[in-house]
């Protein structure tokens, strides 16, 4: 796909960010670039706009850049994935393990209906921990998890849901 370089060309690497040793995948600068935006999001709108989809539910906080378009885009709702505490209404949470300690995700009771085909957006997977947790939350709300996409795949995946996982793999990883 001749859009994949302007995608790949537009996201920033920052070095020792926010750690000595992480390579950090800035995609502000893809934001800034409006034919790469647009190209990550139509990319995404192609593939889904047809698999009657009416959820899209993306991860705090870039997921929601990403997400929030699409599901413009393919006509479904968005559903923020959201950290602990932020969300004002009744919420079911899932734990998840980050490399150093946890984090939870929450969403809203009644943001999803039994059976409803969604889509869950972030910027990068990496373990796919986050995504694995967010698939479950979805799961226990009674949706149906079509699909994961993130703009950036890192190789390490690790993921038991690796089948449900499209990576566009736009990123330039530096070791
Ligand atoms: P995972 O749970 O190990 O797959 O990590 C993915 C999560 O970490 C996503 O929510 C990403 O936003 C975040 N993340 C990890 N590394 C980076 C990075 O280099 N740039 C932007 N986000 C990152």
């Amino acid at each position: 796909d001749p859009r994949l370089k302007s995608i790949s060309d537009a996201i920033r690497v920052v070095p020792h960010f926010p750690k000595p040793g992480i390579m950090f995948q800035d995609i502000t600068t893809l934001l800034l670039d409006h034919k790469a935006f647009k190209n990550t999001v139509d990319i995404f709108v192609d593939r889904y706009k047809d698999m009657n989809i009416s959820v899209v539910a993306g991860v705090e906080a870039r997921g929601f850049m990403f997400g929030t378009p699409i599901a413009l885009a393919i006509g479904a709702k968005f559903v923020p994935l959201r950290k602990p505490k932020k969300l004002p209404g009744d919420v079911i949470s899932e734990a998840y393990e980050l490399e150093y300690g946890n984090d939870r995700l929450e969403m809203h009771v009644g943001a999803v209906n039994l059976g409803e085909r969604a889509l869950i957006i972030d910027d990068l997977v990496a373990t796919g921990g986050t995504l694995s947790a967010s698939i479950k939350l979805l799961e226990r709300a009674g949706a149906e998890v079509v699909e994961c996409a993130c703009v950036i795949g890192l190789p390490e995946v690790k993921t038991d849901q690796s089948d449900l996982l499209r990576k566009l793999d736009l990123c330039r990883v530096e070791s």
